[in-house]
């Protein structure tokens, strides 16, 4: 497999990152012992990257994970904390949930602001605390992960991010504030400002799952950069390892993969009514149909991130 060095940062990363999403209680709720197998399963294969985050909840199969490999794979994770408190629980909890004396990677989480604002300055008191953790060497880079086209300009022009995880997929959804040529031009110019840069969503969360070859070749051929992609079982891991070591005139002897779809709904008569789950979805894919009906999620729009699953008090939205 491929590897890449992110940006100036030195941190040398495999072309496929295992995105540790899925695997967690947003989505599969996989037990973490079987979680942490997958991932061995991935790393033995030739991954050394994981993406993680404090909200996917995914750090003990990680860290069950990491005391049976015996080199350690870098690890990003990231925090949606707007403050600098919330940012300080979160880059302590993952030190201590991992039991690593060292972040790779720490991110702003959902990095989404209107457009004319500068996410670095409303979030000013976390992004701080990301580069006293980074003076510290407790973090070896900082950055932010993100679906609007304006953040990651704004990323490119500022000389304190290392690296940025912004989404990209050929059809373009789930990118905010802007268009797929538009996030195009925005990661080709943090390339040239020295940024590290992967990727994520190149199968769109799951929604261009039925068209692997193309949505993954289409985001390898245009960028030439890490792709972080979530796995849930053996098959999967097996798949995309073997697809990412087959030469590129070759890729079209393998056979498609068949993944489970996944789709999300609101349980109705569970729902209260919050509207936290609208205010939460990063592509704005809840709605209300009328003001007194429940939420309910637009499969055309969903990214299946099931980041409105962990939002919801009630627990009233299930993956089906
Ligand atoms: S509705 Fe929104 S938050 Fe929920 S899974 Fe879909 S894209 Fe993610
Ligand atoms: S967060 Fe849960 S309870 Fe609140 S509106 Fe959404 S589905 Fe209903």
């Amino acid at each position: 497999m491929r590897d890449f060095i992110l940006g100036q940062t030195g941190i040398k990363v495999s072309e496929l990152c295992f995105g540790a999403l899925p695997m967690g209680p947003l989505q599969k709720k996989m037990e973490p012992a079987a979680g942490a197998e997958i991932i061995l399963q991935a790393l033995a294969g030739g991954i050394n990257f994981i993406d993680t985050a404090q909200l996917y909840q995914t750090y003990e199969p990680i860290r069950l994970a990491l005391h049976k490999c015996a080199v350690r794979p870098v690890i990003a994770s990231k925090s949606m904390a707007l403050e600098a408190e919330g940012m300080t629980t979160a880059i302590e909890e993952c030190l201590r949930q991992l039991e690593i004396d060292y972040i790779d990677i720490f991110h702003l989480h959902a990095a989404r602001v209107p457009e004319g604002e500068d996410v670095f300055k409303t979030r000013a008191g976390a992004w701080q605390v990301m580069l006293d953790y980074k003076e510290k060497g407790l973090i070896k880079a900082i950055g932010i992960s993100t679906h609007s086209v304006p953040a990651v300009q704004l990323a490119a022009e500022n000389n304190e991010v290392d690296i940025v995880f912004p989404i990209i997929n050929r059809t373009g959804i789930g990118i905010l504030n802007g268009t797929l040529e538009e996030m195009e031009k925005a990661i080709e110019k943090c390339r040239q400002h020295g940024k590290g840069v992967y990727l994520m969503k190149a199968l769109g969360g799951g929604c261009l799952v039925n068209e692997y070859h193309a949505a993954v070749s289409f985001v390898r051929e245009r960028f030439s950069l890490p792709i972080a992609m979530g796995m849930v079982n053996s098959r999967e891991v097996e798949y995309n390892l073997a697809y990412f070591n087959t030469a590129a005139d070759k890729l079209n002897t393998l056979p498609e993969l068949v993944i489970e779809e996944k789709c999300f709904q609101v349980v109705d008569f569970i729902c209260k009514d919050c509207g936290q789950c609208i205010e939460t979805c990063p592509n704005h894919a809840i709605s209300k149909l009328a003001p007194e009906s429940k939420p309910v999620i637009n499969p055309d729009l969903c990214l299946r991130c099931g980041y409105c699953v962990g939002f919801c008090p009630q627990f009233a939205i299930r993956m089906t």
